[in-house]
Formats: structure tokens, sequence, C-alpha cells
């Protein structure tokens, strides 16, 4: 029996222990279980536009605290990509907006581009008036990772305890899609200020 097989029956016969839970964007080229040539067993994957929890935190919230409570999984990556189209998208609506606020259309997605929006906007104030669009969506699509680890560690309670108590470890990185590589960004530089506050 190949390797694969013979790992999906013993982990139906005795449950999972994933070591990492991802956050990834849906893009599919950043497929992670690809990326990190993992074997079913290894990763708890959650894949969403933007790799964010905008307007999705109940499901995406919900699923690492099984994975970190349940499952016991200690290591959670936020893994944001290269040329991500919802953050470029984000970028554009913020730069194209008379107010610089994106418009309250009815779509879903654009309730998600404007969630992505804050992150553009910090992004385009820290590179300031001369930075191109592309510039400001390279930016924005790192500073989307700490924004998402931030988002999660004041939002989750029971993820936070466990991260203060060293039970879990939240890491950054970006996928890149040309080279293939994970440039890994660390802990989010606010962490300590955000656990600390609970
Ligand atoms: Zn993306």
């Amino acid at each position: 029996m190949p390797l694969a097989g013979k790992i999906t029956r013993a982990l139906a016969k005795q449950g999972q222990a994933p070591h990492t839970a991802i956050v990834g964007c849906a893009d599919s080229r950043a497929a992670l279980e690809a990326i990190f040539d993992a074997m079913p067993g290894d990763l708890f994957v959650l894949r969403n536009v933007g790799n964010s929890f905008t307007h999705a935190e109940g499901s995406v919230m919900g699923s690492l605290e099984f994975c970190t409570g349940t499952l016991q999984t200690q290591l959670i990556l936020i893994l944001g990509h290269t040329g991500c189209a919802a953050v470029r998208g984000a970028t554009r609506a913020f730069l194209n907006s008379s107010e610089n606020k994106v418009s309250k259309a009815g779509k879903a997605l654009d309730s998600l581009l404007a969630g992505l929006s804050s992150v553009a906007r910090g992004a385009a104030l820290e590179l300031g008036e001369d930075a191109t669009e592309a510039e400001i969506a390279n930016l924005a699509v790192q500073m989307n990772v700490f924004h998402t680890m931030d988002f999660l560690l004041t939002n989750s309670a029971f993820i936070s305890d466990k991260v203060q108590k060293g039970e879990v470890d939240i890491q950054g990185g970006i996928y890149n899609l040309e080279s293939g590589r994970v440039t890994f960004l660390g802990r989010s530089p606010n962490q300590s200020k955000i656990v600390n506050t609970f």
C-alpha cells in the first residue's frame, strides 16, 4: 500500500493530531499542503480570500479554537502571499475612493474588501504620497498578516490565554508565488501588548 494510503488508514483509526494550523489565502496558487509538502494529518488548514478574519471571524476563529483546544495543536501560522488579489483590490478601492473609504455595496465581497481597507490605509500612510499602488499592496500583504494575528489575539480569549501560557505560538509568513519560498515574519510586534490586556 502506498505511504499516503497507510497514513490515511492510520489517521482514520487513531484520530488526527496536526502539528500546525494554518490560515491562508484561498488563492489557487497558494495551495498550503503543496507548499509545505504536507501529508494527510499534518496540517489543519483554513483558507479564505485575503487570509483574514473579516466577516468570517466566527467560523475561522472557532475552527482555530477547536484545533488548539481539542486537537492540542501548538502552532498557528498566518500565511499571506505575494500578488494577493484581495489585498490588491482593497488597496485599489482605498486609493480610488474620494473619501478614502470603501463603499458599502451589497456584495459580500465588497464587505470583505472594506474590512481589508484598514490595512491598505495603514500601508499607504506608512509609505507616503509617492508610493505606487503595487508598493502599497506589497506592504499591505505583510501588514495584513500581522492584522490577522492581532485580530485573533484580541478576539479569542481562549487562544490569547493559551499564548500567554506558552501553550500556543502564533507565527506569520508570506509565500512568494514566484520563488515558491516562504518568508517567516515571526510573532506579531503587538502580541505582548495585546495578550497582557486579558
Ligand atoms: Zn490572496
